[in-house]
């Protein structure tokens, strides 16, 4: 392992300016998107990345936009600090400016992305549960053979194949990201612990639910650094889902979540207070969204 100040490799960089043009670049053998480099410079000097050129995104013309349609969507080239502080975000998408609030310090919220938060892939990145639960998707671009740009659109919870690995190809290239807006009578809440506040967390977590009366009808939850990808957890979802809400339920949903989960053992954590904290960041959480909801 390299000093993790120095970068011993070569590579050559580009900062296209046309998105075609980016996309041209990252057809060359070990080409690598570069955003705000919070985790790939790091991962240059720790060498677990060998890329031989880098292609810089954040210069490209037209993905530095943040648009408020009947969804919220996000360009690639948007920084989180523009995403935490966008009144439209923290109003209609609660859960992900507090996701976005605890990532890193502000030095990181001001270079980094959302897009390399999901690219990047980490099992215990803060902003993939959220995404998940509000049924997020990502525009992915790439050229044709005749040299145009084309999109292709997959949800969040499809794009995740492993440890820091993604369905992205070689020649690909997030573009945009796409969540929808909380509609009324739902509720939507991130809670997560970590070591430290600029730490990466032991154990995220992101729930979404719709209410209807004292009831229940729909319910997503998602964990992070709990196994090798983000995940859902379906049959906790369906133990919940159109029930009438009450201290009981919520009992047995968070005794399930700790017989479901299978985390492990590493340096930020042990698998047993991984479970642990899980199903009282499920309590919290479902607590939160259901206030939020309006209910009682
Ligand atoms: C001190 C510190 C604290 C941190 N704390 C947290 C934390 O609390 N929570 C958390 O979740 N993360 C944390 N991180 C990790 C990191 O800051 C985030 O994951 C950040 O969002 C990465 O965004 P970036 O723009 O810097 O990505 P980059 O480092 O530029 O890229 C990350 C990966 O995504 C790929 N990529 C980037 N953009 C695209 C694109 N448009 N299309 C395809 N691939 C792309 C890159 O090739 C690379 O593989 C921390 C990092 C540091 C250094």
């Amino acid at each position: 392992m390299s000093n993790s100040r120095i970068i011993t490799t070569d590579f050559d960089y580009y900062a296209p300016e046309e998105l075609s043009e980016a996309l041209k670049l990252l057809t060359r053998e070990d080409a690598r998107p570069l955003a705000g480099g919070t985790d790939l410079i790091n991962n240059i000097k720790m060498d677990n990345a060998e890329p031989k050129s880098l292609v810089y995104t954040l210069g490209i013309k037209g993905l530095d936009f943040l648009r408020v349609t009947g969804f919220l969507e996000i360009g690639a080239a948007v920084i989180l600090v523009d995403i935490e502080h966008n009144t439209s975000v923290v109003r209609k998408c609660p859960a992900l400016a507090a996701a976005v609030n605890v990532i890193g310090g502000t030095q990181i919220r001001n270079m980094a992305t959302l897009a390399g938060n999901i690219c990047n892939a980490s099992p215990g990145a803060d902003t993939l549960p959220v995404l998940m639960v509000l049924k997020s998707e990502v525009d992915i671009s790439s050229l044709k053979e005749d040299g145009t740009v084309t999109v292709k659109t997959v949800s969040v919870e499809n794009f995740f194949t492993g440890p820091k690995k993604t369905i992205i190809n070689p020649g690909e290239l997030v573009t945009a990201i796409r969540v929808p807006f909380a509609k009324t009578g739902s509720g939507q809440s991130f809670k997560r612990v970590s070591r430290v506040g600029l730490d990466i967390a032991k154990v995220n977590c992101a729930v979404y639910l719709e209410r209807d009366g004292n009831k229940l009808c729909t319910i997503r939850i998602a964990f992070g650094s709990v196994a090798p990808t983000p995940v859902r957890l379906g049959t906790v979802e369906d133990l919940l889902t159109g029930e009438e809400m009450s201290e009981k339920l919520i009992s047995s949903a968070v005794e399930k979540v700790a017989r479901e989960l299978r985390p492990i053992d590493d340096v930020r954590s042990t698998a047993e207070y991984r479970k642990r904290v899980a199903a009282v960041l499920l309590r919290d959480a479902v607590t939160e969204a259901w206030a939020q909801s309006g209910g009682r």
